[in-house]
């Protein structure tokens, strides 16, 4: 298996080579230079996460260095339960819910983070003379998870980079409480100023003599394959229960989580539709609605880490298919305005499901705006992105209650923390590295 550009660039590379240079050298991104084909049957006997992950990716480790290391790769990686639970067992169309944060922060990317690390961590790249550099840029939770998922691995360094105001109090601890190989940078700017800034250091060939470089943000292939797994699981654990292929609904911010569902359903696991659910940020859902692609600058949501006005992986969506006009029968998008994210959170904890965060809210809302004959089509699946403790300030209020703060996020907040304030200037913050 070998990655090429979604720009073109003709020369293919390994897996390995594809995570530690995280962009291609002509500024496009890796994708896989043709995909593997998957039957359901290829699972039978195959019920945990590590075990269908290992199913999954084993052809996209094929040949690489790191083919040997997959099963381990996978055992450190997938360390934590992805639950699959129905909301409301009594109603005509249950709709079920695929939890993502039982991490250690709280979120679904500390699923991609943690197996990047595992890869990097084995990978020739990683250096104790001269360690490999991780830099990310952050509306929130990414960072938060690389930092764990990187915190203390030897032979790596990580710098974050978030914008100042823009992440939640208990995010921006998850981004700067970790010291020693982790340094956290609190940018005065939004987060595609932050996104910029980390391309900028990527095309800077001065910088790059100087320090390896490496990106860990859901640009990185490396993060894209480890979220196809826990979409062949929930896939295959709910044909399995019910006899049919489900469909998804993902909040959708730069489009890697989304991303990695159209491209296990690509490769044969059993998903019916996906539609994706943004904020207020609606690139997605009217490149969809009008087959133009106008990327704009980001306002700001109560679903910050979907705040983003020209997600990076939508590039490769479009490399996988060209043609917008066979993309909009591929896909669904809605986008759902702050106003509504507050009233999914409060009527349906009124109703006794479970709090959502705000960026979960996107996708229950749109499930609660399907027609019922769309309900009703295919088992459904909302992913949920977050787990609600981490942004309270936007859900205690809403539902009348303080929540409890999963263990390991517990121990997070209570450690101390220390970011460098710095401007959108990509000399400053190369000064700092
Ligand atoms: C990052 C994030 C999203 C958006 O995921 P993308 O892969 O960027 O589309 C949604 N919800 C939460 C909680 C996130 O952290």
């Amino acid at each position: 298996m070998t990655y090429i550009s979604t720009r073109g660039n003709p020369d293919a590379v390994s897996f390995s080579e594809a995570v530690t240079l995280g962009l291609a050298p002509d500024g496009g991104l890796f994708v896989p230079a043709s995909f593997p084909r998957f039957e359901v049957t290829d699972f039978d006997g195959r019920d945990s996460l590590p075990a269908i992950a290992q199913t999954l990716i084993r052809p996209f480790f094929a040949g690489d260095a790191l083919a040997g290391e997959l099963d381990a790769i996978c055992e450190d990686a997938f360390s934590f339960p992805v639950p699959l639970n129905v909301v409301d067992e009594n109603a005509t169309n249950p709709v079920r819910v695929l939890e993502l944060f039982h991490g250690p922060t709280a979120a679904f990317k500390d699923v991609g983070a943690r197996f990047l690390a595992a890869c990097l961590q084995r990978s020739a790249g990683a250096s104790v003379d001269d360690p490999l550099l991780i830099l990310v840029a952050t509306s929130g939770d990414t960072g938060g998870a690389v930092a764990a998922a990187f915190h203390n691995r030897p032979g790596i360094d990580v710098g974050v980079l978030f914008p100042k105001g823009l992440v939640s109090p208990r995010q921006e601890q998850q981004l700067t409480c970790w010291g020693g190989n982790v340094k956290a940078f609190r940018v005065s700017g939004v987060f595609d100023d932050c996104q910029r800034m980390v391309k900028a250091a990527f095309a800077n060939e001065a910088f790059t003599q100087r320090r390896r470089l490496s990106s860990a943000n859901s640009i990185n292939v490396g993060r894209l394959l480890p979220q196809m797994a826990y979409y062949a699981a929930s896939s295959l654990w709910c044909l399995r229960e019910t006899g049919k292929a489900p469909s998804y609904i993902v909040p959708t911010g730069n489009l890697g989580n989304a991303l990695a569902c159209v491209w296990a359903r690509h490769v044969g696991l059993p998903i019916d539709r996906i539609v994706l659910a943004t904020n207020a940020n609606r690139t997605i859902p009217d490149f969809l609605a009008s087959g133009e692609w106008s990327p704009r600058d980001s306002v700001a949501t109560l679903a910050s880490a979907m705040d983003v006005g020209n997600p990076s992986n939508a590039e490769r969506l479009r490399h996988l298919f060209p043609d917008s006009g066979e993309l909009a029968t591929k896909l669904r998008a809605g986008w759902v305005d702050d106003d509504h994210i507050r009233q999914r959170i409060a009527s349906d904890f009124g109703r006794g499901a479970d709090a959502w965060c705000p960026h979960t809210a996107t996708a229950m809302e749109l499930y609660a705006r399907m027609s019922d004959e769309d309900r009703a089509s295919a088992p459904w699946i909302a992913v949920a992105t977050a787990h609600p403790a981490k942004f309270e300030t936007v859900v205690e209020p809403l539902i009348g209650q303080t929540l409890p703060v999963p263990a390991a996020l517990a121990e997070l907040l209570d450690r101390p923390a220390h970011a460098v304030d710095i401007a959108p200037d990509l000399d400053v913050l190369l000064s700092h590295l």
